[in-house]
This record gives structure tokens, sequence and C-alpha cells, in this order.
């Protein structure tokens, strides 16, 4: 039951995620007293998508527990924003947001925070064999395919997280994986040495990898029953590879299609709704967090993809600020959000995170921390300043946190590093870095 609130402001949040869950806390936290309405497409209440790649499962997997009663938001779940009506730079039309066989609803500001979803080429079809895992029900889904019995051999379109993560496990429980990836590397999103190391991983685990591949198409004899042979296959070229399920895992496309109409600026290319670093799009009263979004960094002077749990969980706590000075002359507008780029990944029983922004692996200088009688191992990528640009930790938790620490505190997110006393394992990662030369 909803008590009506004590003031008439309105903020609707779109997308019923980790993100949009957050900003109605944050929007709470700040004393809004304001009406809050989450539009929300899935049936179930915010959930967390991280463990569903990594082996947990089930109708409660990653609950949020977000008591929506107690915050008194409005939570509509089955809904779908459609269109948003009135944002321009002038801020002059109120604002509108469509929802799907509902009633437009007014307000004075609107949260974006509609996630991302899988990428499909336009003529594959997604069946009972062939599958994307974005959501819980994706994920009880392949779940109950890859554990019925009835599929021996699965083939992953994509060398990427997902569908690393996804194929360790199967591979795990026995299932023959394949991996095909287009680009020369796994992970190719990551400098080649990184994408060499979990190569090795797969092959240890019984993956087969095929790299440099696209794959031009995937079929389901289910739907093509005119092909014989195996029940799923990808083409590749003018040959077909063949196997009982094909999980396709291309990465993911920012949900920003409701928005196309709106006048608002989305990235070419990828159609991210940019925001600058107070989480604000072109129009003052509409802010924007999490994956849908790409966001502007003063730090790196770059526009940020989002895709990543960390800025999700975090950015809203500036757009909550930011949605509170736009509506209350009053309200200060808060510390900009620029926060490292921070990601983990767990696959074949290693835990790897990244921190920091790399624009240019191969301008970098590669420096590993890595010791003969330890599993774990460090990558650092320095700038020719000897400045620590990124790292990624594999299964070595205490120089992921240094760095991040560092780079936060460096004003361009780039601690100077001694490099000499980097390359050596054994010392503690935070005695090899300082925020300014000379410190
Ligand atoms: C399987 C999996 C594993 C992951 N593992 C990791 C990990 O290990 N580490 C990491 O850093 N990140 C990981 N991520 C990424 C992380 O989960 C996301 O960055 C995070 O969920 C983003 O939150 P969000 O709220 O922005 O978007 P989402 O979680 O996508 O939520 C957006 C919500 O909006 C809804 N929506 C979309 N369009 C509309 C509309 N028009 N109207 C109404 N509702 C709409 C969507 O259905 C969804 O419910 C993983 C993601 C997945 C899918």
């Amino acid at each position: 039951m909803i008590t009506p609130a004590p003031d008439d402001r309105s903020v609707t949040i779109v997308g019923a995620g980790l993100a949009g869950a957050q900003t109605c806390a944050e929007l709470r936290r700040c004393g809004f007293t304001g009406r809050i309405t989450l539009v929300g497409d899935e049936p179930d209440p915010p959930y967390d998508r991280p463990p569903l790649s990594k082996g947990a499962v089930g109708e409660d997997t990653g609950d949020l527990g977000f008591d929506f009663e107690a915050l008194e938001v409005d939570f509509r779940p089955d809904a779908t924003a459609v269109g948003l009506a009135g944002a321009s730079i002038e801020a002059d039309q109120p604002l509108r947001v469509m929802v799907a066989e509902g009633q437009p609803a007014a307000a004075d500001a609107v949260v974006v925070a509609s996630g991302a979803a899988p990428i499909v080429p336009a003529t594959w079809q997604l069946t009972d064999r062939v599958r994307v895992l974005r959501s819980r029900r994706d994920a009880i889904a392949l779940h109950e395919m890859l554990s019925a019995g009835t599929v021996s051999s699965l083939l992953v379109v994509g060398g990427s997280w997902i569908g690393l993560e996804v194929g360790s496990l199967a591979a795990a429980s026995g299932i023959d994986v394949t991996v095909v990836e287009r680009a020369a590397w796994l992970l190719p999103q990551l400098p080649p040495e990184v994408g060499r190391r979990v190569h090795g991983w797969c092959g240890a685990a019984g993956i087969d990898v095929v790299l440099g591949l696209p794959v031009d198409g995937v079929g389901d004899r289910a739907v093509a029953p005119e092909v014989d042979g195996t029940p799923v296959w990808v083409e590749v070229g003018d040959s077909r590879m063949s196997a009982d399920a094909v999980l396709i895992a291309l990465g993911v496309r920012p949900n920003t299609g409701w928005l196309q109409e709106s006048g608002l600026p989305l990235v070419p290319g990828t159609g991210a709704l940019r925001v600058d670093q107070w989480m604000t799009t072109a129009d003052p009263r509409v802010f924007g967090v999490g994956d849908a979004v790409a966001r502007w960094s003063p730090k790196y002077s770059k526009l940020l993809p989002g895709g990543h749990w960390q800025d999700a969980m975090d950015a809203p706590t500036v757009a909550a600020k930011s949605v509170l000075a736009a509506l209350e002359s009053t309200a200060p507008r808060p510390d900009p959000y620029d926060a490292v780029p921070y990601f983990w990944s767990e696959m074949f029983g290693h835990m790897l995170q990244w921190t920091g922004y790399l624009s240019d692996y191969r301008a970098a200088r590669l420096v590993v921390r890595e010791a003969d009688d330890a599993a774990g191992w460090t990558m650092c990528w320095l700038d020719d300043r000897d400045r620590l640009c990124a790292l990624l930790a594999c299964d070595r938790p205490r120089d992921a946190v240094a760095a991040r620490k560092a780079q936060a505190a460096a004003e361009n997110g780039a601690p100077w590093a001694d490099v000499e006393a980097l390359a050596d394992p054994q010392r503690p990662l935070k005695s090899c870095l300082t925020a300014a030369r000379g410190e």
C-alpha cells in the first residue's frame, strides 16, 4: 500500500534493475519526499545479475531485497516504457513517460535505468536450444537445458565474459564446449596477453577454442526440419559447426530504443544515452545510470560505456542528488561521479579483477607480477611516464584493491609506479604506487 507523499513532485525511473532500484533508495536517503514511480518490464522485483553466470540459479537468485513499500516507491513490474515526450534542452515542456498499454506517466524528473540487452543479429532466431543469458529467467532456462542430460555439446558464440563464464561451468559439468570468437584472441576488449592466459585455462578444461572466425548464422533443426544432423549449428563461412545447444554471447547493447524519438543524444554506434559527470542528459530534468548510459569522465576526457556492476551500484548516489538539485533550487549540485572503471569476473576457478582505463594497450608497457610458486598473477599496464593506467589481478585481490585506491587518488586515474618494485610480486602493490611523483 503506497501512502501519499507529502509533496507533489514526481520522479519516474525506467528500469527496475540494480541501477533503477538503487536510485529509488538513494532518492529517499537524500530526503526526497515526492512521488517515485519505478517502471520495470520484467515480472520480478530487482535482482542481481552476476550470480546468474557463476553457477547460482533459482527463483531467488540474487534478490536485491529492496522494500519498495517501506521506501514508498510505486513499483510497476511488467510495464514497458515505449517513449519519452517533452525532453529538450530548454526543459520547457512537461515530461511524460509513455508506457505500453498504460496511461502516460507525467514526471518532474525522469531517470533512465533501462540497462542493456544481449546482441542478437536480426536474422538469428532464439529457440529452446539457441539461447542468450541476461535475465534470471534466461539463467533458469539455460540451467535446465544444460542439466537435463540431453545436451552433451555446447557451442558458445563469442569468447568474452558471459560466454567464458558459462563455458567454464558447462565444461566442468562434463559438456563438450566449443567457443567461437571472431577476434584473434579471447576477451578481445582486453590486451591479448590476457586472452592467451584464458586460452590456456580453456585448453586445460577441455574446451575447444576457435579464433578469428566470424559466425554468420545460427540454425535449429526444430525450426528448419529439412536440415539433417545434430539439433543446432552455427554457420561459419561455407561450413557448419554442430552441437546440441548454442549460447549466443556477443555482448550487449543499451536498451534505449524507447528513447529513439525523445531527442536526447544517443551515442552513435552503441545507442547508449549520453550523460555528463552528474549523470545528467541534455535535458536537465532527465538523468541516466547503469548499463543504458555512456558517462563523460573528466579524469580520462572520454565517454565511458556502462556495462559493469560497480557503476550501476555507485552512480545512482550522484544521480539522486542531481535529481534533487534539479527539483529544489536550494539543493546543492553533488560532487561529480568520475569513478575509475572496475569490474570482475569468475571463471575456471579464478577471480579476475580489472581496474583502470587503457586507451591503447600497444602503447603501454606491461609489467607482470607473478611468483613461480603461486597460481595468481597481476598484469599492470603503464604509460610512457611509468604511470599505472590499468591492472588485471588474477587471484590477487589485494593488488586490485591497492591499485583501485591509488588510481582513485591520482588526479588523472594513473598513479606513478616504481617499476622495479612493481615487478616484485612479494612487494605489496600499495608500496609501489604514489599519487604524485615525489610523494
Ligand atoms: C549473467 C551476467 C553476469 C554478469 N556478471 C558481472 C560481473 O561478474 N561483474 C560485473 O562487473 N558485471 C557483471 N554483469 C553486468 C552487471 O550485471 C550489469 O552491469 C548491471 O546489471 C547493470 O545494471 P542496470 O540496472 O544498469 O541494468 P539491468 O540490470 O539490465 O536492468 C535494467 C532493467 O530495465 C528493464 N528495461 C529495459 N528496457 C525497459 C523499458 N523500456 N521499460 C521498462 N523496463 C525496461 C530491463 O528488463 C531490466 O530489468 C553481469 C551481467 C550479466 C547479465
